[in-house]
């Protein structure tokens, strides 16, 4: 393609809010028949809100409050969902804290050890259950929700289920998609059970779950050598790798620092209705001058 179509097609996109990293973008994004896209806060709003809790009745007390202590660490929106969701509670300095991306966080409270995350992750140390947890912490479906789990010196206390809507433009911009005969592709680190949930409302068929930010490059690197041409959009830090490993990386602006320079394109007001928009760009901008 000519140079001024280049710069025309790069014009016309950042007029719509979507940033292009090079000219580059636009060609890639041409030949793409794959659009991967991440669930939490790709899909859904990421304003996740607390259903239910089952907690080990010798911990009540504590469990809210170390919850909340170490999640405050966190920038999750799970993080931020338990935090607002028990705002009053007592809050503990939190020692040495990390987040494990796409896993959970731990850190050091009152000299205690404690996790909270996904219940494969918890469970790769020591982990001690009690009996009437047992049930709920082996149910890896969880119905419709996304469950988190808090173990404390290698025992587990308790653990929080939370729900997610899909975006308002979510459904819409699926159609979209598979009206431009793009096979769609939800990928997330949540578990099987809320994955599929999503993607039964939204009409995605395909669906790739509980998987780490190292499995999301795996999984697109497995379409890549199925002979697809792979987009993939991602609003996280545990996106960041799978972005830049897929044909055409999208980052939606509303997400982290990493996700947006991992991507070829950012779509600066975050919203997944200009996807399809951004793909149609390079075939508006180079299809007619070919
Ligand atoms: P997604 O791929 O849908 O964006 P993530 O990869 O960010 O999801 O997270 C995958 C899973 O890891 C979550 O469903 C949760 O179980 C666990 N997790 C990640 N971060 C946290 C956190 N801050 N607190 C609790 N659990 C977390
Ligand atoms: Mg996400």
């Amino acid at each position: 393609a000519t140079p001024t179509a280049l710069l025309a097609g790069t014009g016309r996109g950042a007029e719509l809010g979507i940033l292009l990293s090079g000219p580059e973008a636009l060609e890639a994004s041409r030949h793409v028949d794959t659009v991967v896209l991440d669930k939490t806060g790709t899909l859904t709003t990421g304003s996740m809100s607390v259903s239910h809790s089952v907690v080990d009745t010798e911990h009540e007390d504590e469990f809210w409050s170390y919850l909340v202590s170490l999640e405050s660490t966190s920038s999750h929106p799970i993080a931020q969902a338990l935090v607002a969701h028990a705002e009053h509670v007592r809050s503990y300095p939190v020692e040495g804290a990390s987040a494990d991306a796409g896993f959970g966080v731990q850190g050091t409270i009152e000299g205690r050890s404690v996790r909270v995350g996904r219940s494969t992750w918890l469970s790769e140390g020591q982990l001690s259950v009690p009996q009437h947890l047992t049930d709920a912490f082996n149910d890896q479906r969880l119905d419709a929700y996304t469950a988190v789990w808090l173990a404390v010196d290698g025992e587990l206390w308790g653990g929080v289920y939370l729900s997610d809507e899909p975006k308002p433009q979510a459904a819409a911009t699926i159609a979209a998609l598979h009206a431009r005969n793009l096979q769609v592709v939800l990928l997330t680190g949540d578990s099987q059970g809320p994955a599929e949930h999503v993607a039964g409302q939204l009409g995605i068929d395909r669906v790739i779950a509980g998987v780490s930010p190292e499995g999301k490059v795996d999984a697109v690197s497995a379409l890549q050598d199925e002979g697809h041409r792979v987009a993939m959009v991602g609003d996280g830090i545990n996106d960041a790798p799978a972005l830049a490993t897929a044909n055409v990386g999208i980052a939606l602006g509303s997400g982290t620092d990493q996700a947006m320079s991992a991507g070829d394109i950012t779509i600066t007001r975050g919203d997944i209705e200009q996807v399809p928009t951004a793909l149609a760009l390079a075939s508006k901008t180079l299809g007619t001058i070919r």
